[in-house]
Parts: C-alpha cells; structure tokens; sequence
C-alpha cells in the first residue's frame, strides 16, 4: 500500500552528505505526493513532537552545506522498548504512515524497533566511519578522508622543513577503512588500524629507519582513533630514533566541511532510493552500495553483517609506502 506521509530524520553522529540525502528525501517523497516532515534532533523530535513540514524550497540551498539541517542527537529514551512505543504512538498521531532514518548501525537498529513498532522505517548509513558492514560506502566518507588528507599534507609541508616525523590520528573507532584511505593517499610510512595489532619495532621503527637509509628524512604516521595513544607513541618514536616527533589528533574538523560531489551524489542517490521504496511499501530496509551499486537490504540482514577490512589494499599500502 502507497504510504501518504512520511518523515526523515538524522540520527547519530552527523556526517557531511546527510543534506544531500535529506534534500532527496524530501522532493522524492513530494514527486510521488506525498506529505514529507522533518524530525528535528533524531529520535528525540519522534518523542516530542519536534518536526517540521519540509516543501520543494524547504530543502533549497543545502546541498553544498555540511553537517544536518534537522540536527543530529543520541536518544537514550528511544533505547528502551517503552519510547520506542512512545514515538510509534507520536507517528500515528502526527500521521506519519513511515520514516527514513539517516545514520550509523545504532540508528538502524531504531529503525528495525520502530518498524516492529508499526511504523515502516527505511535506513541510510551516513557516517564519516564507513564502519557499517553491509555497506561498502556510507554517507561523508570522501569528504572526511579529502578532509584529513589536506590537513596532513598541511602537516608534511612544516614537518618536511624541519625533518621530523609526525604522528597523526584520524577518526575510526572500530574501522581503519579513513587511517588507511588517507595513509596510502598521504605516504605513511606506517598505518596503524584496530583492525590489524601491531609491533612497535617491526611495524614502526625498522620501517622508519629502512627507509631513512635510502634517503627518508620525514615520516608521517597515520593512527586510528580506535588504536589511539598517539602522544605516547610519539615519544616513543622520538627516544627510538632521535628524529624530533610530533603527535596531531585531527578530531572532529574531520567531521564537518562541504560534502564532496561523491557525497552529495550518493546521499541524493540514496535518499531518492529510499523514498521511493517506502511509498512502495517497502519497510525495514536499508538502502547501501554493494559491489559499486545501490541496493536495498532487510535491516536486520544488514545489521547480522560482519565487516571485513581491505587487507589486499593495507598490503598494497605498507609495499609502496617505503
Ligand atoms: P549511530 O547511528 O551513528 O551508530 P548511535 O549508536 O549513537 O549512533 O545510535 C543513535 C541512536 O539510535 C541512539 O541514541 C538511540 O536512540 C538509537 N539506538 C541505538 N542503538 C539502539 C538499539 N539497540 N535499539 C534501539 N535504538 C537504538
């Protein structure tokens, strides 16, 4: 059955693109006429009736902008089986007959309690990670990675004048797919990922000082945040080396900045897709690229996924990177 009035919301962590997605969402969702409301701050707006009605120009002018026009939280009162029913009950009375729901892997399993709730949810990964596995790609993934590429290459110009080595952490708490993008992108001499433990002295020092005998003389060390410690390590590399080290946690500009094209085109991909599927009648789906198509997935399929990380692509880093 076609639905008549749907909602979107971003939930989470925000991510460059999320607009984009939005934006698609809404005109979509008005093209095959329906009503369309934004939910202002995720799961929150659901619990307490914050939404707003989204029209064609709503939606202007945001493409190009970073971070989310409905604004992004954590829902600790949704995460229990009674706000749950709460915001089911808040979408009936709002008429909200279905809702596409933007984030990470947390955000769906909202998705897939408030579908059960009677409420056709369909999701969207959007999170600058790229940590959900049944997706190759999510949402602000290219622009972090553009992001902190431009950083660190900021970085080697004034770590190349003075010779020294710098430690770099980017963002990826559970996934190294940001650590590793940028350090092949920016010639790390190492790349530390949680995915993959590593040896101080194998993995860092005897790479350091191989390459120092063919000429090196700066280094840069890209760490992911779920493997953390830069500081200490920096001293470490310091006492073992002699080579002056410096420790930079990029953090959260990471985060923000204008989406890519990549971005911008994907998150309208995606959220054009999902609209369409929830008037079909579709629900607990989650719309994600797989082998370099869009494609959509029961959500709990989805979420039972396991990520596997690129190790041809980590070996094909630590070969070339000498
Ligand atoms: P992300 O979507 O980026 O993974 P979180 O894990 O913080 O971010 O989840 C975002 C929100 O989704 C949470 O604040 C909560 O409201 C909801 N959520 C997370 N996990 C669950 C769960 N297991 N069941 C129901 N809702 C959840």
């Amino acid at each position: 059955m076609a639905l008549k009035s749907i909602a979107v919301l971003t939930s989470g962590g925000d991510a460059p693109g999320m607009n984009a997605a939005v934006r698609a969402v809404v005109r979509t969702g008005i093209s095959y006429g329906m009503r369309v409301v934004g939910v202002l701050r995720g799961y929150n707006g659901l619990l307490n009736g914050d939404v707003m009605e989204m029209n064609l120009r709503s939606v202007s002018d945001i493409i190009h902008r970073g971070g989310t026009i409905l604004y992004t939280a954590r829902s600790p009162e949704f995460n229990t089986p009674e706000g749950v029913q709460k915001a089911a009950d808040n979408c009936r009375k709002m008429g909200i007959d279905g809702v596409v729901v933007i984030g990470g892997d947390g955000s769906f399993r909202g998705a897939r309690d408030l579908t059960n709730a009677g409420i056709p949810c369909i999701g969207i990964p959007g999170t600058i990670d790229n940590d959900i596995a049944s997706s190759e790609y999510t949402i602000g993934f290219d622009t972090a990675m553009n992001t902190a590429v431009e950083m660190v290459d900021r970085l080697r110009d004034t770590m190349e004048s003075h010779d020294r080595c710098s430690v770099v952490e980017v963002m990826g708490r559970r996934c190294g797919d940001l650590a590793l993008q940028t350090g092949i992108a920016v010639g790390a001499t190492s790349i530390l990922v949680p995915e993959i433990p590593y040896d101080f002295q194998r993995d860092i020092i005897d790479r350091m000082t191989f390459t120092q005998k063919t000429g090196k003389k700066h280094f840069i060390i890209i760490v992911a945040e779920g493997v953390g410690g830069v500081d200490k390590l920096a001293k470490d590399i310091e006492q073992a080396t002699g080579i002056e080290t410096r420790a930079t946690v990029l953090g959260h500009v990471q985060r923000g900045g204008s989406p890519t094209l990549r971005d911008r085109v994907v998150g309208s991909q995606m959220g054009a897709i999902a609209a369409k599927k929830l008037y079909e009648g579709y629900s607990n789906r989650v719309i994600v690229m797989r082998g370099g198509r869009i494609v959509d997935l029961d959500i709990t399929e989805a979420l039972n996924m396991k990520r596997v990380f690129d190790k041809e692509l980590y070996d094909i880093a630590l070969r070339i990177s000498i």
